[in-house]
């Protein structure tokens, strides 16, 4: 029948308001206040709200942006020079990581447990090997700045000094608890860092009868957290209180990235590959590419084990890469490409005052080189700079002039009266 005024069709008797099915095509139709709804409109309706939910709670506090690996490398870059394959591991791991902790907050959120086909990603744990300063801390950090994670940085000497292990491992937990400001959700999200993990290597290869309290017990201890679990954390710090309420913390989505220099451990991977190249000479004429200036780079779980790491440990890090030493170059790069090098952060505190500052090429190539001279590294830059720079920085302010260049002479003369005292304490 049809509307006189409008000409459009004039239904009579029930349908869905959704899909406008007959009352007699369908098998549920459910009246409202206006209208009706099918089972089907009403099922598929159930299903939209929960996907239009999981969104909204995913741009209030649900999963991580997380960019992919070769986005990741490019934000790495703006903050650390040279280091590309262990920026390569790195990107992967922590894409990886963070792809499954999202894909778990998903399948929670909609209601979906382990459904049994899901192969469950496992976690990815990293462990950097490469000399002191040369950007393992510096990853670490910049991989949870960019991620806008909760982010600690343990000692792993810490552990050892503490005496009895198996209370204070707990401690680090702390520490990330109190970088989240307590919030327990961002903590297990989020990112620690454990320093100088080769200190606490075992010191003779064979395992020991006795406890080792400095080695394997603090490794052991260590375990605990780095495999996943409820860890009961007291929230602030110290040995375990009867009167301090823990905190239980769920490691399984913490990402642990540990850093070691493993000094020596080129000794054991020259071993290792040199039993391997004769082995393999002995059936081939061809010669084995090695670089030997780069041992580091073959660095394998089996080092790691020669070096002192019991393997429960090697198995929690499953990734592992390593650093170069930086060379010249790098560190020339170090001073002024980054995004918040040292030469740009002067050049900023000078404008503030109103002051334009330029540091000339050869002032550049000479605190490198003092860096390189006396062995101090990436590290020995900011010392050298502040050396540099600490005169002007105090007098600029009350000067007239608006404008301030340091040449090579006037950097000689600054750095002459204090690397006296830099570089003996740092040599001693
Ligand atoms: P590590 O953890 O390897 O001992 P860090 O990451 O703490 O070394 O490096 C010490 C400092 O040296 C950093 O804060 C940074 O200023 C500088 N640095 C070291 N390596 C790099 C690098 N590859 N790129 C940029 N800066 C670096």
């Amino acid at each position: 029948m049809a509307n006189k005024e409008t000409g459009n069709e004039v239904r009579t008797g029930k349908y869905c308001t959704f899909c406008g099915r007959s009352e007699k095509d369908v098998n549920v139709l459910l009246e409202g206040m206006y209208g009706y709804i099918c089972d089907e409109c009403a099922e598929r309706a159930g299903e939209l709200v929960k996907e239009i939910k999981v969104q909204k709670e995913d741009e209030k506090f649900g999963s991580l942006k997380i960019l992919k690996p070769k986005e990741i490398t490019a934000f790495l870059d703006d903050y650390v020079i040279g280091q590309d394959d262990a920026k390569k591991y790195l990107s992967v791991a922590v894409y990886n990581h963070y792809k499954r902790v999202n894909d778990k907050i998903r399948q929670k959120k909609l209601g979906k447990g382990k459904t049994g086909e899901d192969s469950e990603l496992e976690k990815s744990n990293i462990l950097l090997v490469g000399p002191t300063g040369t950007g393992k801390t510096l990853l670490a950090k910049t991989i949870a700045r960019m991620l806008n994670v909760p982010f600690a940085i343990v000692d792993a000497t810490v552990l050892t000094e503490a005496g009895y292990v198996g209370e204070d491992v707990e401690n680090i937990l702390t520490r990330l608890l109190q970088e989240a400001n307590y919030d327990v959700q961002a903590a297990q999200r989020g990112i620690i860092f454990i320093d100088e993990i080769d200190k606490i290597a075992r010191k003779s290869d064979n395992p020991s009868i006795t406890r080792d309290v400095s080695g394997e017990g603090v490794q052991q201890a260590l375990l605990k957290l780095l495999e996943g679990g409820i860890v009961n954390v007291p929230p602030k710090g110290g040995r375990k209180h009867p009167e301090q309420n823990l905190v239980p913390i769920d490691t399984t989505d913490i990402l642990f990235i540990c850093g070691g220099a493993f000094e020596g451990i080129e000794r054991k991977i020259a071993m290792r590959l040199n039993t391997r190249i004769i082995g393999y000479r002995a059936s081939s004429s061809g010669r084995s590419e090695i670089d030997k200036d780069n041992l580091l780079k073959y660095v394998s779980p089996q080092d790691l084990r020669s070096f002192g790491l019991i393997p429960e440990i090697i198995g929690r890090l499953p990734i592992i890469t390593y650093l170069h030493p930086l060379g010249r170059k790098a560190l020339l790069n170090i001073l002024t490409k980054p995004k918040n090098a040292l030469i740009k952060q002067y050049v900023k505190l000078f404008s503030i005052d109103g002051i334009t500052l330029t540091i000339d090429d050869d002032v550049l190539n000479f605190i490198v080189d003092t860096a390189t001279a006396y062995k101090l590294g990436a590290r020995g830059l900011r010392s050298i700079c502040e050396a540099i720079m600490l005169d002007a920085m105090y007098d600029a302010p009350s000067s007239k002039s608006e404008e301030l260049r340091i040449t090579l002479p006037y950097a000689e003369k600054k750095v002459s009266q204090f690397t006296g005292t830099i570089i003996n304490t740092i040599e001693k």
